[in-house]
Formats: structure tokens, C-alpha cells, sequence
């Protein structure tokens, strides 16, 4: 391991280090933007700081991109995944490697403004453990998009208890408490705007304009987004079963009263039952019914098969630290009340 100069500074061993996490999914286009940026920024900073990309499997060269800015940038570290395991996935690697008393988590698009990096310290050093970046504004998207995004939360935040606030991605700042807490979750489901919020902990929100993407294009596609948004609601509420009971319920107290009242009409008042098409048409609601009910339990029933297959959430093919950050990764110093320390 090489000793180099060092921001990470033995003579200060309290000078506190940040951690920023940054999942890469083929953002190639991105990256030569992202790096200066993130460099000007970190110069500004009074903390030893640590750059971890994740590589979640890019094949536009991406990871080979990183690997030759090693030899320039002396505070980056890069974790490549064996394959695309998925934002989420990718998230829970840089987490589970970081070393810093504070760590954050940006998006390599640029959509997430580094410059903000101070502010959110800034706000870390009052004893806050969670600085959560909220939206203002959602420049470059699309009107669908906003909508979709702005019904998700409001209804995402009507059934779970813990609250998850809107308009907030993963732009966030955490201290070490609040990650240590979050690696106490195994689950494989990791909804993380979810589990996030589910730790608690001291948090305090500041807004933001969220900028357009830099360069290259989302990785989201709609598909992708419900099937994120079903995989929210189903990790963090049991509800929707609860409700198809309840529409059980509603559609059986129906159908028995109509049947009574078709028995009536035939004895009491004569008159004879009309055909098929009214049959056709409660067998067909309740047959919906039933489908979905099956539906949204095979989702509970398929969540609890994953979880007891208890898989690693990702697998990682190789880490490539630079000189400083091997100083920070080799040590191992027990770094208590490191807010108190900072400040
Ligand atoms: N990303 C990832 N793995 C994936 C998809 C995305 O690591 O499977 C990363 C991506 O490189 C980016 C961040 O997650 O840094 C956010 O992705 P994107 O900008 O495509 O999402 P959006 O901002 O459109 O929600
Ligand atoms: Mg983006």
C-alpha cells in the first residue's frame, strides 16, 4: 500500500472524513463532467474525503474510465459489481464500504448539484443525522412523470407508518450512526427511500432545484418506476391486502343481497328471472376480484420466497482504492461523537 501525501492527515486524526457514494450504471457520457465538478467542491471542504463509485455493471466503459482516473484523482475508490444488480443494490455496496463519519449519496447525472456538499455539512455539524435534499422544482421532466412521482408519494405516505417524505430521492446526507442503523436491515427487498425512513433518527430537510441530466439518459423506463413503485408499497405496507378483504366483503354482501332480492321478486311478486346477462356480469366482477386478491398475494407470498433464500444483495468483482483512500480504509479507529469533535 502506498503512503502517499495525505489529505487524510495523522497530525488532525479527528478531522472527520466524508464518504460520497455514487452509483454508476453506464453513465460514461457523465462522468468527465461529474469528476471536475465533484473535485472543485471537495477542495473546498475541511474533511478528509472519499469518492466511491459503484459500478453496477456498466458496458459502455465506465469502469474502465474510473479505474485510468486512479492514477490522477487521489481520493477515489471503485467497487465494480459483478453485474447490474440495480441502483438499490449498488446503494447498499457503497454504504456497506464507506469509512466516513458523514456519507453522502449523489446520482452521477448530475441532477443531484454537489455544490450543496457544504451546506448539507454544514447542517451535519449541528447533530443532525440525516440532512434529506428535497426537491423544489423537477427540471427536465416530463409533465407524466411529475404526476406519476407526486400521486406515488402522496399515496405511498397515506399507507405506511413510517413517513416517507415527498419528493425526495436518494440526495442525502447521513452520519455514521444513521448508516450503521440502516445496515442493521437484511432485507433483499430494499426499497430504499423506504428504509431510509423507516431508521428515523434526527433529520432536517432543504430544498433544492433538481437540475436536468448532464449528459446520457435515464435508466428509469416507466415500467421500471412501477415496478419500483409496487415493490414501495409491498415492502412497507400490508395493507393492500387488508383492502381486497375489505372489497371481498363488500362484493359478497352485494352479491348475497341481490341473490335474495332476485329470490324475492321470483316468489313474492311472480315475476321470472331474466336471463344470463346479469349472471355474466357478477361472475365476472368477482372473478376479477378474486385474480387481483391472488395477484397481490402472490407478490407478499413471492417477497417472503426471495427473503428466505437469503442471497447477498450484490456481489462484487473488484475494488480499486486510490493511495489515500487506502489510509483511511486501513484503519481501523474507533471514531465516537465525531459530530461533537467536528463542530
Ligand atoms: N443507476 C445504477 N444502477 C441501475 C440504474 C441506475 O447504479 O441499474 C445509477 C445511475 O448511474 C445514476 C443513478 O443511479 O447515477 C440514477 O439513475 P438515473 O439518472 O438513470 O435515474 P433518474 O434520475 O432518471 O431517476
Ligand atoms: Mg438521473
Amino acid at each position: 500500500m502506498t503512503q502517499s501525501h495525505s489529505l487524510f492527515n495523522e497530525s488532525d486524526p479527528n478531522r472527520p472524513i466524508l464518504s460520497i457514494i455514487i452509483p454508476v450504471f453506464n453513465e460514461r457520457d457523465v462522468l468527465p463532467l461529474c469528476l471536475p465538478r465533484l473535485n472543485t467542491v471537495i477542495q473546498q471542504l475541511d474533511t478528509t474525503t472519499e469518492l466511491i463509485f459503484i459500478d453496477d455493471g456498466s458496458c459502455d466503459g465506465s469502469a474502465e474510465y474510473l479505474t485510468e482516473q486512479v492514477a490522477i484523482n487521489a481520493t477515489i475508490c471503485i467497487i465494480r459489481l459483478s453485474r447490474n444488480f440495480g441502483k438499490e443494490a449498488a446503494l447498499t455496496a457503497g454504504l456497506d464500504h464507506a469509512k466516513g463519519d458523514a456519507i453522502i449519496i449523489l446520482d452521477a447525472d448530475l441532477q443531484d448539484p454537489p455544490e450543496l456538499i457544504p451546506e448539507m455539512l454544514k447542517e451535519w455539524r449541528k447533530g443532525r443525522d440525516i440532512v434529506l435534499m428535497q426537491r423544489r422544482s423537477r427540471a427536465g421532466e416530463s409533465w407524466f412523470k411529475r404526476t406519476t412521482a407526486y400521486l406515488f408519494y402522496r399515496f405511498l405516505h397515506g399507507l405506511t407508518r413510517s413517513q416517507i417524505p415527498a419528493d425526495t430521492g436518494d440526495f442525502r446526507l447521513m452520519s455514521r450512526r444513521a448508516v450503521e442503523a440502516l445496515k442493521q436491515l437484511p432485507e433483499r427487498n430494499r426499497f430504499m427511500k423506504g428504509l431510509f425512513a423507516w431508521i428515523g433518527m434526527p433529520t432536517v430537510i432543504l430544498k433544492y432545484d433538481r437540475n436536468p441530466r448532464a449528459a446520457g439518459t435515464s435508466k428509469w423506463d416507466y415500467l421500471g418506476l412501477l415496478q419500483l413503485a409496487l415493490e414501495g408499497i409491498t415492502s412497507f405496507s400490508i395493507s393492500p391486502l387488508r383492502w381486497v378483504m375489505g372489497l371481498g366483503m363488500i362484493a359478497a354482501f352485494i352479491g348475497g343481497a341481490f341473490g335474495l332480492w332476485i329470490v324475492f321478486k321470483a316468489v313474492i311478486l311472480g315475476d321470472p328471472v331474466h336471463g344470463y346477462p346479469s349472471l355474466v356480469s357478477v361472475i365476472t366482477f368477482l372473478g376479477g376480484i378474486q385474480l387481483i386478491a391472488i395477484g397481490i398475494l402472490g407478490e407478499y407470498v413471492g417477497k417472503t420466497y426471495i427473503e428466505t433464500k437469503q442471497r447477498p444483495n450484490y456481489l462484487i468483482r473488484d475494488i480499486t482504492y486510490a493511495p489515500e483512500i487506502t489510509n483511511i480504509h486501513s484503519t481501523n479507529r474507533v471514531r465516537k461523537n465525531i459530530h461533537a469533535q467536528a463542530s
